[in-house]
């Protein structure tokens, strides 16, 4: 069988919208040493942090199967990277149509920073943009740090294999409990 791929997912009865989620994940992106302490720029994280009613909890990419992401660029700037889906940034022409496909709304435009400054398109008069979402912390080898910083154990990554067989087991479980009584 295909491998599927690996996503993280919130749980909106452990989360309380604290956000060191979303400020790990942007230091962790940062490049030159850039850490929760000394951000230089708005925070862009790769997940998004959101409130329905009572309920706080992240939302992010789900590394879809079918990427309708993926589909919907025709810059073809979005990717399949082993079992993640990626953004080559340069190739982004920031059209908006991934954000507009994305079924979780996992992915932000951001603007473009380089050594704490905004890039600005001369000709335009406009920051430089491009789509920013969740890509599993790839060069990280620990795995992804919104996991790791969450107080609350409010996140965690899911394996779509281990996470149906287990069920399975449980369901086993419960039928032979049922026939024993
Ligand atoms: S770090 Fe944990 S508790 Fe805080 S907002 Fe993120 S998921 Fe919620
Ligand atoms: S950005 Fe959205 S559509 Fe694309 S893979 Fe992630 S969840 Fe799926």
């Amino acid at each position: 069988m295909e491998k599927l791929s690996h996503f993280v997912v919130g749980d909106g009865t452990k989360c309380i919208g604290c956000k060191a989620c979303e400020v790990a994940c942007h230091a962790s992106h940062s490049v030159n040493g850039i850490t929760a302490g000394n951000i230089d720029t708005p925070v862009f994280p790769k997940l998004f942090v959101t409130r329905v009613e009572e309920v706080t909890v992240p939302v992010q990419c789900h590394h879809c199967e079918d990427a309708p992401c993926a589909q919907a660029c025709l810059e073809k700037a979005i990717y399949f990277a082993g079992d993640k889906v990626l953004i080559d940034t340069d190739k982004c022409k920031a059209c908006k149509d991934c954000l507009m496909a994305c079924p979780f709304g996992a992915v932000e435009l951001v603007s473009q920073f380089v050594n704490g400054e905004e890039v600005i398109q001369e000709n335009l008069k406009k920051p430089r943009m491009y789509a920013n979402k969740c890509d599993l912390c790839d060069t990280r080898k620990q795995g992804p740090i919104c996991v790791e910083v969450c107080p609350k154990q409010a996140l965690r990554l899911v394996d779509p294999h281990k996470e149906k067989k287990e069920k399975n087991r449980k369901a086993v479980a419960t039928i032979v409990g049922m026939f024993k009584k």
